[in-house]
């Protein structure tokens, strides 16, 4: 058998020696060590160890700066307990050049992320940004422009198309104001420059009383012309508006007709208004409505007005129905009637009939009767031929 002496020097010679390098051979009946490299002592070999080695164990474990393997060992001679150490200088000489590399590679890739996500979310989000480019372009003045739609399906899209079908109604609501605007500019302009005109002609030179007079009448119903208009435009603009003012309560449709009638034939004396009442209804909580009085009298006023004014017989019967939760209202002339193509349009500010241009009128009387009424959830329907009559039809939605 070699002894531990010699087995030292060629332990010491081998080209295969571990850095730090420490065997330790143990015999596994007295637990004495038999051979020993760790002349220092710098391993701690304890009794748990040996223990677990003998159970059978291959026990590896870290004491700084070894990493140590215990394993069982027998041969001809034995049993042995050997404990085998070594640095792994290695290892951490590699672990130190990897640190360095490692952190560059995760700042070229931090970067590589970075620049990737940038372009990708840049074209990810360019349609939206041009969205936002061509939103900014678009003002008052050019309502007429639109946002590029896309395929048109995808949420983009879609939102864009939302975006052009609102510039779309803007740009109708606005043309429309701008006509009301100038139509109405217009419609008040006519007679006041008829009133210059005939102060003006009437201050040439002396006049008599007589004259005096009659230029101050037509002056006065010039004056009244103009104040039913500025009336029936401030109404127009109190019953648009998003939140009309409600002073809404519950009143009788029938005694507001009468009122109306009333009013009217004050100051029309030629014109006949026939209300036909119906006993069962007019007894009876059917012809209450909740509105606003003064309003529902000036729609019904406009349409009986109409009703006499484009009827030679200046007659307009008026007869009332229950059908169902509603009450409905009929107006009824023999006049001039309405073509159907000025049917479609009546109802626009300003419009008057082909047919009308005999008669004096600004064109929104039934305009403004239909927002009062559409402001009391309900509805007007005109049907009308010409030269045998026209029926308005009223439906208001009664209490009982
Ligand atoms: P206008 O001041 O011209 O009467 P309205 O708004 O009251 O204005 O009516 C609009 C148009 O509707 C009138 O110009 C006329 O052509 C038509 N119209 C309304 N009611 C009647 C009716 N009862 N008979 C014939 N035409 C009517």
């Amino acid at each position: 058998m070699v002894d531990a002496e010699r087995l030292l020097e060629i332990e010491k010679k081998s080209p295969t020696n571990l850095q730090n390098e420490k065997i330790v051979i143990i015999n596994f009946n007295n637990n004495k060590i038999v051979y020993t490299t760790d002349n220092n002592r710098e391993l701690n070999i304890g009794g748990g160890l040996i223990e677990k080695v003998k159970a059978g164990q291959l026990v590896t474990y870290k004491q700084s700066p070894f990493e140590v393997l215990g394993a069982l060992f027998y041969n001809d001679y034995g049993r042995f307990i050997v404990i085998a150490a070594a640095t792994d200088t290695e290892r951490s000489r590699r672990q130190k050049t990897l640190i360095p590399i490692m952190i560059v590679v995760c700042f070229v890739s931090l970067l590589f992320l970075f620049a990737g996500g940038w372009i990708y979310s840049g074209r990810a989000l360019k349609p939206i940004s041009d969205v936002v480019n061509r939103v900014q372009e678009i003002s008052i003045t050019s309502l007429n422009l639109r946002v590029n739609e896309g395929n048109g399906t995808d949420e983009l899209g879609r939102l864009a198309k939302t975006f052009n079908n609102m510039l779309a109604r803007l740009e109708t609501s606005f043309a429309m104001q701008k006509e009301f605007i100038s139509n109405a500019s217009h419609e008040l302009r006519t007679p006041l420059t008829s009133i210059n005109g005939q102060i003006e002609v009437l201050m040439m030179k002396e006049r008599s009383s007589e004259e005096y007079r009659s230029a101050l009448e037509s002056v006065l119903e010039d004056i009244k012309k103009l104040i039913d208009l500025s009336n029936k435009l401030l109404l127009i603009a109190r019953t648009s508006s998003e939140n009309p003012v409600r002073q809404f309560r519950n009143t009788r449709i029938d005694e507001i007709i009468w009122l109306a009638q009333e009013e009217i034939i004050r100051f029309n004396k030629s014109y006949h208004i026939n209300i036909h009442m119906d006993e069962l209804l007019t007894d009876s909580d059917k012809m209450v409505v909740e509105g606003d009085e003064n309003l529902l009298k000036v729609a019904v006023s406009n349409i009986i007005e109409n009703g006499c004014k484009y009827s030679s017989d200046h007659t307009v019967d008026i007869k009332f129905g229950h059908p169902g939760k509603f009450i409905d209202i009929k107006f009824e002339d023999r006049g001039i009637g309405i073509s159907e193509e000025d049917l479609k349009k009546v109802f626009e500010p300003f419009y008057r009939g082909s047919n009308t241009i005999s008669y004096k009128g600004s064109g929104i009387g039934l305009q403004l009767a239909n927002q009062i009424i559409l402001n009391h959830n309900g509805t007007i329907k005109i049907s009308s031929e010409l030269n045998k009559g026209t029926t308005v039809t009223v439906v208001l939605p009664s209490l009982s």
